[in-house]
């Protein structure tokens, strides 16, 4: 018998539904035109490949990768390129999408793309990431180029993994670097001191702002970090060595939990000899969804998305969400934090430290000209400060979260370049 599905039995929607309704709740705060909704919403340039890698004991794996661009409209896509198990194309136009409004959002000139590989990195020998990595880039190297598209590191990857990369397509182009055609490589091929640190430093700069505008104390928070990669490990430390209290910490192993505090260096040197933090002694362990309901006053989700949901959210304890990865709180989720007057730093703004100094590291790459890490971390902290003061007052402008209040600015911007290079022909 066919019967009506009740409401709830609709499929859960996608991360682009996710990226789209965002983006459509910030469109109607400033009603935006159908004209310009049709062109937003949809991306640009979408490259599936699959391409077959040379195994270390001789056989043949067929890998599926992607590599989609949003938006070309303020100038060459930009965007990280990600090694994970459970990437999709869905996936990977909803962070195309994002890396658009992120760049508009810190006034970049780049418009958003991500790339991905449907791979577990971790069983891979160095030689198979390397082949895997070096067909890859052949396979989407009809869309990179340092004025058309030019990726960084993300989930899995890596500085080795961009000089790859940037050897792979320079091979193509008669074998000299191009060094701008990559960001996020090793200082020795044209990389930026303080590329490796900026996301996560961005983000503390992020949540330093908000302190101040929120008067909170900072030093005296206590912190919750979900993730220990680049990211979650910098944004632990920095906050570790300013005086907050990290209380707990998590990789995709699972997490561990010291009311008291945990000493990040000591956790950063047991992850470096175990390959995880579980089991860390002076601390007990939970899980990772546990971790995100500890009682604490800060939340850095730094990990994967959709982290968030409207189940857990009503139990979430922090009062300032600061998302260090990308989309790790779903739209109802988002509601029911708002309702509850928990701040959430979106994304698109907190976790823009990344691409920021991508963006240093591309224009020192095209003059062949180095700044000083000073120089990077400094101007990151003003775009940081800026960029947070002009989301703040759109907030408050329209009454609306600092998400929709982000994507407002972001969308206004993009629409803007559409609208002033007009339609070809
Ligand atoms: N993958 C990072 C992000 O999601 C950095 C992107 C970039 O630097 O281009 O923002």
């Amino acid at each position: 018998m066919l019967v009506d599905s009740p409401a709830h039995d609709q499929p859960a929607p996608s991360l682009y539904d996710i990226a789209v309704e965002q983006f459509n709740t910030a469109a109607d705060v400033i009603g935006l035109d159908d004209d310009m909704r049709r062109i937003l919403s949809v991306c640009k340039r979408e490259l599936a490949v699959n391409f077959p890698v040379e195994m270390d004991d001789g056989t043949v794996q067929v890998f599926t990768g992607y590599r989609v661009q949003h938006s070309i409209a303020p100038g060459p896509s930009k965007g990280g390129i990600r090694y994970h198990p459970d990437v999709t194309l869905d996936e990977v136009k909803a962070l195309a999408m994002w890396m658009t409004w992120k760049c508009a959002v810190v006034g970049l000139p780049y418009g958003g793309a991500k790339g991905g590989v449907r791979v577990n990195p971790k069983v891979l020998s160095q030689n198979e990431l390397q082949n895997l990595t070096r067909r890859y880039t052949t396979e989407i190297s009809m869309l990179l180029g340092p004025h058309s598209d030019i990726p960084a590191p993300d989930v899995n990857t890596n500085p080795q993994v961009m000089a790859w990369i940037l050897d792979t397509y320079s091979m193509h182009h008669g074998g000299v670097a191009v060094p701008a055609v990559v960001t996020g490589k090793p200082l020795l091929l044209g990389g930026s001191a303080g590329r490796l640190e900026a996301t996560g430093r961005g983000c503390v700069f992020a949540i330093e702002q908000a302190c101040r505008t929120y008067d909170i104390d900072l030093p005296s928070q206590r912190v919750v970090v979900q993730g220990f990669g680049n990211v979650g490990s910098t944004v632990a430390q920095i906050l570790h060595s300013i005086g907050c209290r990290v209380i707990g910490v998590s990789d995709s192993h699972g997490g561990i939990y010291n009311p008291n505090g945990l000493d990040i260096p000591s956790v950063l040197a047991y992850k470096r000899q175990m390959q995880t933090i579980v089991d860390f002694p002076e601390a007990e362990n939970v899980t990772n969804e546990e971790l995100l309901e500890l009682d604490c006053d800060i939340l850095v989700p730094a990990a994967l998305e959709e982290q968030i949901t409207e189940e857990n959210a009503p139990r979430i304890k922090a009062r300032l969400i600061a998302e260090a990865a990308n989309g790790p709180t779903t739209p109802d989720a988002d509601r029911i934090l708002y309702d509850r007057g928990i701040i959430v730093l979106p994304d698109i703004y907190a976790n823009a430290g990344g691409v920021t100094v991508s963006y240093f590291e591309w224009v020192q790459a095209l003059q062949s000209f180095s700044w000083t890490e000073d120089e990077v971390n400094s101007r990151l902290q003003r775009i940081m400060i800026e960029s947070f003061m002009a989301i703040h007052e759109a907030a408050e402008q329209y009454h609306v979260p600092l998400r929709t209040a982000a994507l407002v600015r972001a969308i206004q911007r993009v629409a803007e370049f559409t609208r002033v290079r007009g339609i070809y022909p």
